[in-house]
């Protein structure tokens, strides 16, 4: 998926000021984004304040949506530099392609995981015929400094592994979870788990007290750590946790997001991530010009223009702790 924004403003992000080094719960609000002309998506990063979890700095979910008598999603080929892409989905189907050839159709509790390296473009979209609902998460990863320029390329995995506990089946999609890894390529000590509580479920996971945590809320009632979330809605966890407590009053889907903390201050605009205004407007005109990101082949319409950079300079500050 793509930042659509118009008005897209540069964030400067990364950095230990905003990491909590103890427990905390702090509830997030959606903000709603338009996409497209009929889709409205919910986004719980970048937040008022709280831009990053570990190397997580961008989390979308949307749905569900019953899109059986429209296009569905239909995002035009755009360009990513800095990060990796997640997709995924409780529901429907999202066709993939990418500049480097890909052509995928990821469905539900599959990974596709798109790494830009220093450019990648893609397109995304409902196909045709699709299902009835569309529901799902898109997510973005900052690559650190040491591995942002590696060859672009997408990953997609059907078969991820799975870890169980009464009431509770965890989907590791990225990095590890209680010994089980995935096989998705990552660049930061980091995880992402789809978490399936059944109702009544009372259970605990255990946690890396390294890493800092949130729990995004996808479907149903759960309580994390003693906290109602309602779908749409995600908790910021901090970091020091060895387990969380998870409880269910309706069956629930809940994804859970953690990583070491980020130090690098990175600048994330539009669908870029550098680290300096010079490189995020070089991104710019190599997008606008033709000239970087290689080609989309196969989508039915125009690439996606990138809004006007405001003139403001920005800087991050390299590795802050
Ligand atoms: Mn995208």
């Amino acid at each position: 998926m793509s930042n659509l924004d118009r008005q897209a403003t540069p964030t400067v992000c990364g950095g230990r000021g905003f990491v909590v080094a103890e427990p905390v719960r702090e509830l997030l609000s959606p903000r709603r984004v338009p996409l497209g002309e009929s889709t409205e998506v919910r986004r719980l990063l970048p937040n008022l304040g709280r831009r990053m979890v570990g190397a997580w700095a961008f989390v979308d979910h949307y749905g569900p949506d019953d899109i059986a008598d429209e296009p569905g999603m239909q995002v035009p080929p755009h360009p990513h530099m800095g990060l990796q892409t997640v997709s995924w989905l409780h529901d429907g189907e999202v066709l993939h392609r990418d500049s480097t050839g890909s052509l995928a159709t990821i469905r539900p509790r599959e990974l596709g995981l798109m790494t830009s390296g220093r450019a990648i473009s893609h397109s995304e979209e409902s196909p045709r015929p699709h299902a009835r609902f569309l529901h799902g998460a898109q997510l973005w990863v900052a690559l650190p400094d040491a591995h942002r320029q590696v060859e672009p390329h997408f990953q997609h995995h059907t078969d991820l592994p799975v870890v169980s506990a009464p009431g509770l089946t965890a989907t590791v999609v990225l990095g590890s979870l209680d010994g089980a890894t995935s096989p998705g390529t990552t660049y930061s000590p980091i995880v992402g788990a789809d978490l399936a509580l059944a109702r009544g479920a009372e259970t605990r996971l255990p946690l890396d007290p390294d890493f800092e945590y949130a729990v995004l809320a996808m479907s149903g009632e759960a309580h994390v750590d003693g906290v109602p979330l309602m779908p749409g809605s995600m908790l910021y966890l901090g970091c020091g946790r060895t387990e969380l407590p998870l409880r269910a009053e309706s069956d629930a889907g809940l994804m859970l997001l953690g990583g070491e903390p980020f130090e690098e201050e990175i600048i994330m605009w539009w669908n870029f991530i550098g680290r300096s205004q010079q490189e995020i407007e070089d991104a710019r005109r190599g997008w606008m010009d033709g000239a970087r990101f290689g080609e989309v082949k196969g989508y039915d319409g125009a690439p996606l223009p990138a809004p006007t950079l405001p003139p403001t300079p920005l800087k991050a500050r390299g590795r802050v702790r």
